[in-house]
């Protein structure tokens, strides 16, 4: 049978591709489906037919998944944000488990990557925990569960098809601004932030921009909140140097408990960029501060800074425990943004060098080692993938641990050879991105350290991203474990 487009076909969802979509078999051809979980009997219209695979609408659920929740939210089904909110969230934590795993074993060529994963640590009530019983899951305690958790929010600015002002989220795969007014993930501050703007536009008739004609001035607002210190920042950002009526908007804002800085963000670019790369302080300071355990961070605008604040905590304990630091080594953190692992490593290593390619996260870095009193900490500009080799070949630097933490598309290829050469005893790879995860474990593995544990770690409820720590070992030292295990 060839599957038609228009056409109707009922199907059951067998399994959740890589961006949580649901995936079903018509005729064993794989069909994609927004909003379906594993489990579902739908009736599904094809909207798109490829060589091998096609695209497809789910028109009614027949038989319900038992793992399928109701979305709480409002704006689920347009709103590109969230795209496991139908499935209930012991079943994400599985799906990312086993998303890791699959990783792992199909693009990073370990055998049976299970035997070295820990369980994946999810956030739950006091109430959920105890019903939580599924030993692939760890139970962290948070008080509002999995909801509520980003201290940043980035909502795009703009004018919807009748032209009025809108603040919201991109729908997916498309700049559409679906106006989401209150937002389940977020912290609750930032939707009386963004009223606030609502307000300030309207009353003064504020021009937004519109991206297909690179015109008018407000393009996003972004928010950040340090939880553990209550600071708020909020940035607009323009397409333009000055914000009319700047004063107004900031007596709108100066009131709100715990506004501690308002800025602008200067971008000019006709980019997908959210952020330009000049800011502009209009009231308080150019930084928020916040905890992540007991050491203090200031946190600048253009600085990257963990989104879920509860969870990065038992993220960075696990890339302490894996570093199994004694006091005495020499620790290197590539990608150490404003220094937040340098700084949890710095307390039980003998040296931390940080590197980063943001100049102002580094200057935090520095400031931040300055405010926790941490003298062993020294931090170098530049790309992991230029300044490791450099400081390698010319300075003879040499390190026990190295702790990575790339972005998505994982560490350039320089960066693992240089880091092979050093012959650390051992490496943490801190990974928002399992496939490229693999793709290094699979080089670190060829270049001689071995897969010796990993654990992901929730950090994005809700959407279908997963964070993941790995300790890779130097073979001879993870054979002597080995054969110490065996005595
Ligand atoms: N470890 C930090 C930051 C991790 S995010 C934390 O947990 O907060 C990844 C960081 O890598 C970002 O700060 C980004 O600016 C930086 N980065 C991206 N490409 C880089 C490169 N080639 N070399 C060094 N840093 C890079």
């Amino acid at each position: 049978m060839n599957l038609e487009k228009n056409q109707e076909y009922e199907m059951t969802i067998k399994d959740l591709g890589n961006e949580g979509e649901g995936i079903g078999h018509i005729d064993g051809m794989a069909v994609f489906v927004k909003d379906t979980v594993p489990g579902d009997v739908i009736r599904v219209r094809i909207v798109k037919v490829r060589k091998h695979f096609a695209f497809g609408r789910a028109m009614a659920v027949l038989v319900p998944s038992p793992d399928r929740v109701e979305p709480l939210c409002p704006w689920a089904k347009r709103c590109g944000g969230c795209s496991l909110q139908h499935l209930s969230y012991e079943a994400q934590l599985v799906y990312k488990w086993n998303k890791v795993k699959n990783c792992l074993e199909r693009i990073g060529g370990i055998l049976d990557a299970a035997a070295y994963m820990e369980p994946i640590i999810g956030m739950f009530t006091e109430e959920e925990r105890r019903r939580v019983d599924n030993p692939l899951i760890f139970a962290n305690v948070c008080e509002k569960g999995h909801w509520h958790y980003r201290n940043k929010a980035q909502f795009p600015v703009g004018y919807d098809r009748e032209g009025n002002p809108v603040t919201g989220f991109y729908a997916s795969r498309s700049h559409d601004i679906v106006p989401v007014i209150s937002c389940g993930i977020q912290a609750e501050i930032s939707d009386e932030i963004n009223g606030k703007l609502q307000q300030f536009i309207c009353r003064y008739q504020i021009s937004l921009y519109d991206e297909a004609k690179h015109q008018g001035l407000v393009r996003h607002i972004l928010t950040r909140v340090g939880f553990a210190t209550g600071e708020i920042m909020v940035c607009l950002v323009i397409n333009g140097e000055e914000l009319p009526h700047e004063k107004e908007w900031v007596e709108k804002l100066k009131t709100i408990p715990g506004m501690t800085s308002i800025c602008l963000n200067i971008n000019k670019e006709k980019t997908n960029r959210i952020l330009g790369d000049r800011c502009k302080t209009l009231w308080g300071q150019d930084y928020i501060t916040d905890y992540i355990g007991d050491i203090k961070y200031r946190i600048s605008p253009l600085s990257f800074y963990q989104v879920n604040p509860l969870q990065t905590e038992k993220l960075y304990e696990k890339a302490l425990a894996y570093a199994g630091l004694t006091g005495k080594e020499t620790v290197w953190d590539l990608y150490c943004g404003i220094g937040t692992i340098s700084l949890f490593l710095a307390k039980q290593a003998k040296q931390v060098y940080g590197v980063e390619v943001v100049p102002e996260a580094i200057a935090d870095a520095e400031h931040n080692a300055r405010l926790n009193g941490i003298e062993n900490t020294r931090f170098f500009v530049g790309k992991a993938e230029e300044v490791l080799p450099e400081e390698y070949e010319k300075n003879s630097v040499y390190a026990e641990v190295i702790v990575v933490d790339p972005p998505r598309k994982g560490c350039d290829k320089v960066a693992i050879d240089t880091m092979i050469k050093m012959q650390p005893k051992r490496i943490v790879y801190v990974s928002c991105d399992p496939a490229t995860l693999a793709r290094d474990v699979k080089l670190l593995g060829e270049g001689g350290y071995e897969l010796t544990k990993v654990c992901p770690v929730d950090q994005f409820p809700l959407g279908f991203h997963v964070e993941t720590v790995v300790l890779m070992l130097k073979k001879e030292v993870a054979g002597k474990m080995f054969r110490q295990l065996m005595l």
